[in-house]
């Protein structure tokens, strides 16, 4: 069985506050690491952040520019760098890399319209396209 504690020791540890074992704000990653030891933010973001083969994982998580730039909410960009909840929300910031290319862009799913935002002109909005027709090989 993976014990959990060193991630929880080191959520509590970046932000000085201790979330527990069940919820983290999202801006408090989860890690992935694959079978070579490189980890990465999600599963969904192609960061190497480090390697457990050579780094401690606490260290990573709490060291790496990678995730210590994906927690910093006040780099995000769009409406979710206006926004009030940003500290506690974030986005989805795989939704926004998969969508812009950027991981710290506005989260595209999202409805909320931040108070006195105003989209930058000339700039589609950026909106989840639902498929219209089911493709199926
Ligand atoms: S704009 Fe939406 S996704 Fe972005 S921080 Fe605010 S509530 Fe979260």
């Amino acid at each position: 069985m993976i014990s959990t504690a060193p991630l929880r020791r080191a959520a509590a540890c970046c932000c000085h506050q201790d979330y527990g074992s069940a919820t983290l704000p999202p801006l408090h990653l989860v890690v992935f690491i694959s079978h070579t030891g490189e980890v990465f933010p999600s599963g969904f973001l192609p960061f190497a952040a480090g390697n457990v083969r050579s780094e401690s994982l606490t260290r990573i998580y709490r060291e790496s520019p990678v995730f210590q730039q994906l927690r910093d909410a006040d780099q995000l960009g769009g409406k979710c760098g206006a926004c009030e909840f940003r500290h506690i929300c974030g986005g989805s910031r795989a939704r926004a890399f998969a969508l812009t290319a950027d991981p710290m862009a506005e989260e595209p799913c999202c409805a909320y319209v931040p108070k006195n935002y105003v989209p930058p002109a000339n700039v589609p909005s950026l909106q989840w396209r639902r498929p219209t027709t089911l493709s199926v090989l």
